[in-house]
């Protein structure tokens, strides 16, 4: 999101709540009104659940002359007396700022928007780490004049979903993408016809990846001095280059931090959810304690966002449910409250394994800064649990638990779940003829185009070896092939060089839906067998488990496989 589009965002939302103030202000009245005629302790809670919210948003709005009037009034509240005197001096206190600040338009009690976070945003805007992808993403290939490029790679780019743009050092080029590859010639000119080039596109905040052929100590030293940290000897495979280039291009959804707000106020969590969002971050809002294993299934967060007081139950209590079950024990939980005094049940919160409360109103900049460091720490943690080394995928472990879960929710709601089993072909052979670490690149690239074409509420998986498992929630079979069917051609399309040679390597898979079974293991059996089936067709397909089978004549279970 552009940065003026999330000022603008966060603007409007800040109108609408100021714009209702005449409605927060009569309802104050009348239930002040209710609450010193009938002295009821129902009405003396309802004023206190409306003052506590006018505080927590006029806090999150930047008005904070009004929310401390919202905190003293609700202090004099709580003292429980009808009529006591504090309770009025506060009551006219905070009328008299409403009233203020209603009439002033945005003058006075000016927001915060326009200072830390003004500059918070322009700054995560221009920074590449935070762009979404709208569109392949692009790098330059820059060659001395009249080389060739390395079209192996080009291809290889092509087919992972890159654009190349080719130029030489002679071309005007007036506009270049982030990644730069430089192909520097083999002769020692080379350097230095480009040392100049290269410390330009460095100066102006362009990322610089040089293709050498050999370690020459000399011409490396002179690169590290023009400032380049990235340096890649030929012949450069197409997984060593985005392992480089795709967490910082932002093109790798699953390197995006998620978190999820649970707060009763829908305009609350906009406007959180605008600011995160802006900074790079991948928001979801619920306003229902009763959907929280639900939207965590669904979307799968790093860190949840909870807001304290809430009607139907608090923050606290979301946080006790939750941590009831194993799998969610990990989850982070930051709490979100309005209200400052709260410190003093802090030590109360983080005994229910919160990670640290924040205040609606804190500075933004320290606010995003803060979220966005804990997810990030939750996501490194759980990929150390969770993530396979060599393929960055979800390890075999990780995969289990997310299949019982995917295939427990599939026949929840009765939606079409696919799973898809994937094999390398030939792939000892592979190994047998070109070495091992040349087999792993293979599995790296294979990783990758799976990673870069899959959604991040799909679960991809190594499942050992040259194994690799898909989850695929609301996908029918025949869907889940069409999509694993163009991976295989892309996959067949990408080359593999070694020094000498060049090669190919292709994949079997095999598919089943949930729907068609009693337990995950049994669909797992079913993908096996229709993996199975496409190996022993020829390879380099795709199977789909026949569903409707005859019964088993010895057992008169349906037989998966006719
Ligand atoms: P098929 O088409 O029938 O699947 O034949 P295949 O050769 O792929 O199958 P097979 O199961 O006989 O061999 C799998 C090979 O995968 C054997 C093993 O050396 C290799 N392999 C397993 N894990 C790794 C790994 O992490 N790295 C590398 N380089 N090779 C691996
Ligand atoms: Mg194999
Ligand atoms: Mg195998």
């Amino acid at each position: 999101m552009a940065s003026k589009d999330v000022l603008d965002k966060l603007a409007s939302l800040r109108l609408n709540f100021q714009q209702r103030l005449p409605d927060d202000y009569k309802r104050l009245i009348k239930g002040w009104d209710d609450w010193t005629k009938n002295t009821e302790e129902a009405d003396r809670l309802a004023l206190l659940r409306q003052v506590h919210t006018l505080k927590g948003n006029s806090g999150t709005f930047g008005f904070s002359e009004l929310s401390s009037r919202a905190a003293q009034f609700e202090a004099a509240l709580d003292a429980r007396q009808p009529n006591n005197e504090s309770a009025s001096v506060c009551f006219a206190a905070l009328l008299t700022e409403l009233n203020s600040v209603m009439s002033s338009g945005d003058t006075d009690d000016t927001p915060s928007i326009a200072g830390p976070s003004a500059s918070l945003l322009t700054r995560e805007a221009v920074s590449p780490s935070t762009a979404k992808p709208t569109q392949r993403p692009l790098l330059a290939y820059i060659t001395e004049p009249d080389a060739a490029p390395d079209k192996a790679l080009l291809n290889n780019l092509n087919v992972q979903g890159y654009d190349v743009t080719l130029a030489s050092l002679s071309s005007k080029s007036t506009q270049l993408p982030q990644w730069i590859l430089v192909d520097l010639a083999e002769n020692k000119g080379s350097v230095r016809r480009f040392l100049a080039p290269i410390h330009r596109w460095l100066r102006n905040g362009l990322e610089v990846i040089v293709l050498i052929d050999e370690l020459d100590f000399q011409a490396q030293l002179a690169l590290v001095r023009a400032g380049v940290e990235h340096c890649l000897m030929r012949p450069v495979s197409v997984d060593q280059l985005l392992r480089l280039v795709r967490p910082r291009l932002g093109h790798a959804p699953e390197f995006q931090g998620r978190v999820l707000i649970m707060d009763d106020q829908e305009e609350i969590m906009r406007y959180y959810q605008t600011l995160l969002e802006a900074s790079g971050l991948c928001v979801q809002i619920e306003s229902e304690p009763a959907q929280i294993f639900h939207q965590i299934e669904q979307f799968n967060p790093d860190l949840l966002l909870l807001d304290i007081n809430m009607p139907d139950a608090t923050g606290p209590e979301v946080a006790r449910v939750l941590r009831l079950h194993e799998r969610f024990e990990t989850l982070p939980i930051l709490f979100l409250t309005g209200d400052y005094e709260q410190a003093a049940q802090r030590s109360d919160l983080l005994n229910i394994g919160s990670d640290d409360l924040l205040y609606k109103g804190m500075d933004e900049t320290e606010l995003v800064m803060l979220i966005t460091a804990r997810a990030e720490r939750a996501r490194q943690l759980s990929d150390l649990v969770n993530r396979d080394a060599l393929s960055g995928l979800y390890n075999h472990g990780a995969v289990q638990r997310a299949s019982e879960q995917y295939f427990a929710r599939a026949h929840r709601e009765q939606l079409p779940g696919s799973l898809v089993l994937l094999d390398l072909d030939h792939f000892k052979a592979v190994n047998d003829t070109y070495g091992h670490d040349i087999g792993d690149q293979v599995i790296r690239t294979l990783s990758q185009l799976l990673l870069a074409r899959f959604r991040s509420t799909d679960t991809v998986g190594r499942y050992g070896g040259e194994e690799f498992v898909i989850l695929l929630p609301d996908t029918s079979t025949e869907q889940a092939k069409t999509l694993v069917d163009s991976l295989r051609a892309d996959m067949s399309a990408l080359t593999f060089t070694t020094a000498e040679v060049s090669f190919t390597v292709t994949f079997s898979a095999g598919i089943s839906d949930a729907r068609d079974y009693s337990s995950h293991l049994e669909q797992f059996k079913a993908a096996d067998e229709a993996l199975y089936h496409a190996k022993q067709g020829g390879r380099n397909q795709v199977v789909i488990s026949p569903t409707t089978a005859a019964p088993d004549p010895t057992t008169g279970a349906p037989d998966r496989l006719a």
